[in-house]
């Protein structure tokens, strides 16, 4: 009966103790910094900037997210593409002002053509744990930011990916809307002219800025954190 005792204690012990270590290493993963693949994963053969691919790429090695920029075209279709500007038949031309019809027979330097955020959400759908950083590029005029606010947010939504989806701009204007709209969606700035507190206080999830920024302001990461903010870089 003694020896019973001491082996179910010792089973007991055992188990606390692998418990421990499980909960000691998953503390330390949280705590480690986290990696955004910047317009996705395109350093490497096959891929190119903002393509299909480079989200494909990316979710292949793990990372925590894929960033991507959007664009409202010409006829209202959200885009992916980094710059307003682009070339077209020998000729620099506007995303803002082309119709998507032109945009979707751009190619990329990897061969495929220019994706629309509708396809590059159907393909974010299928990949495994990585999730999506959506930049909303700033626009000539409200209205158009506006309007692009609203259409990926529906899109976003009709995919069911509200909780895989992250969102950043330089633009406040994206920034308060966004929020507006969906005030569960996890927004940040990225423009680095304003301060943890005001972040919190417009309803964002903290803020994305450059790293001479925080340099400048190195009080804004524990600023940030104690109001449970996140901080990105
Ligand atoms: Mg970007």
């Amino acid at each position: 009966l003694l020896t019973l005792r001491f082996n179910k204690t010792s089973i007991f012990m055992k188990k606390l103790f692998i418990l421990l270590n499980l909960f000691i290493i998953s503390q330390l993963l949280s705590a480690q910094t986290q990696i955004i693949a910047h317009r996705g994963f395109w350093k490497t053969s096959g891929s190119a900037q903002n393509s299909i691919s480079a989200l494909i790429k990316a979710d292949s090695i793990a990372v925590y997210g894929s960033e991507m920029d959007v664009w409202l075209s010409a006829d209202g279709v959200p885009m992916v593409n980094h710059d307003d500007s682009i070339f077209f038949n020998g000729k620099k031309i506007s995303v803002q002002d082309t119709d998507s019809k032109v945009l979707k027979s751009i190619i990329l330097q990897n061969g495929e053509p220019m994706p629309t955020l509708k396809e590059y959400l159907k393909v974010f759908k299928k990949t495994k744990s990585i999730k999506l950083i959506i930049e909303l590029k700033k626009h000539r005029t409200k209205a158009q930011e506006d309007e692009l606010a609203k259409k990926t947010l529906r899109m976003v939504n009709s995919f069911c990916l509200q909780n895989r989806v992250e969102y950043i701009s330089f633009g406040l204007n994206f920034t308060t809307k966004l929020i507006h709209l969906d005030p569960k969606a996890e927004v940040y700035y990225l423009n680095g002219d304003l301060s943890p507190k005001v972040m919190k206080e417009i309803g964002a999830s903290g803020i994305d800025y450059h790293h001479s920024v925080i340099r400048k302001n190195p009080e804004w990461i524990k600023e940030a954190h104690d109001l449970e903010l996140k901080v990105n870089v």
